[in-house]
């Protein structure tokens, strides 16, 4: 087991538009696998990838606020949201890294999409340099990368060792075995403008926001 003393900072990015039981839910248990004692969420401003999201950065900010209000597991940093310019994570974690010092071990936790897709993120092999990666499985995405060179990258960086990832300040990749929720945040985008319900998408408190700012209707 990992030392008791030990410190993973963990870090969960993403744009959050809105946070979701599918952001929340295989952290919950990705924390409990590999002894994670605090997760800060950091939603991103302007995310290089994709299309910029509906709700702004302080109704963003403030879902998670709500969604994460009565879970102490979960805290909220919003350094990025504060930024005019793209979130790139890798810069995120260069900040990070250079307020922790080079040996803390430090992680960034993505679902198993977000992995498939890692080699598209600005400077990406300089990643792993920074942090470890923690991987929640997420229905409907290969477990296999898609192609050979990337899936020697991963076998490369592989650990099932949670020591490992409190052991070493970065370097490390760990497929969690977390429950699966079939739930996007588009998804739920698409039904609240058709008026379905999504009670059980996401926490009721970040529902009633959503109603009372009549976001994504
Ligand atoms: P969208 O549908 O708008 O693209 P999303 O639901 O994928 O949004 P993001 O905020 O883009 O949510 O994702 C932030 C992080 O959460 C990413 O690493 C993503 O892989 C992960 N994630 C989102 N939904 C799930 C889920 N259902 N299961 C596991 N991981 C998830």
């Amino acid at each position: 087991m990992a030392n008791s003393a030990s410190r993973l900072t963990a870090l969960y990015g993403g744009t959050f538009d809105p946070i979701h039981y599918g952001h929340l839910k295989p952290v919950e248990a990705l924390a409990k696998q590999v002894a994670l004692q605090q997760v800060t969420i950091m939603p991103n401003n302007v995310p290089p990838h994709r299309q910029q999201p509906l709700a702004n950065s302080q109704q963003r900010k403030a879902m998670v606020e709500l969604a994460i209000a009565e879970k102490p597991l979960f805290h909220l940093d919003d350094r990025e949201l504060q930024r005019e310019t793209p979130s790139y994570t890798v810069e995120t974690l260069e900040q990070l890294r250079a307020e922790i010092g080079a040996t803390q071990p430090l992680a960034f936790i993505i679902g198993q999409d977000s992995l498939l897709n890692l080699q598209r993120w600005h400077r990406w092999e300089t990643l792993l340099t920074l942090c470890h990666l923690l991987v929640c499985q997420r229905p409907g995405y290969s477990l296999t990368m898609n192609t050979p060179a990337e899936q020697q990258w991963l076998d490369a960086h592989l650990t099932s060792s949670v020591e490992q990832l409190h052991a070493r300040p970065a370097g490390k990749i760990y497929l969690a075995q977390t429950p699966m929720y079939d739930i996007s945040a588009t998804n739920i985008r698409q039904r609240l403008e058709q008026h379905l319900p999504c009670d059980d998408l996401l926490p009721p408190a970040v529902a009633e926001f959503i109603r009372q700012h009549h976001l994504y209707c």
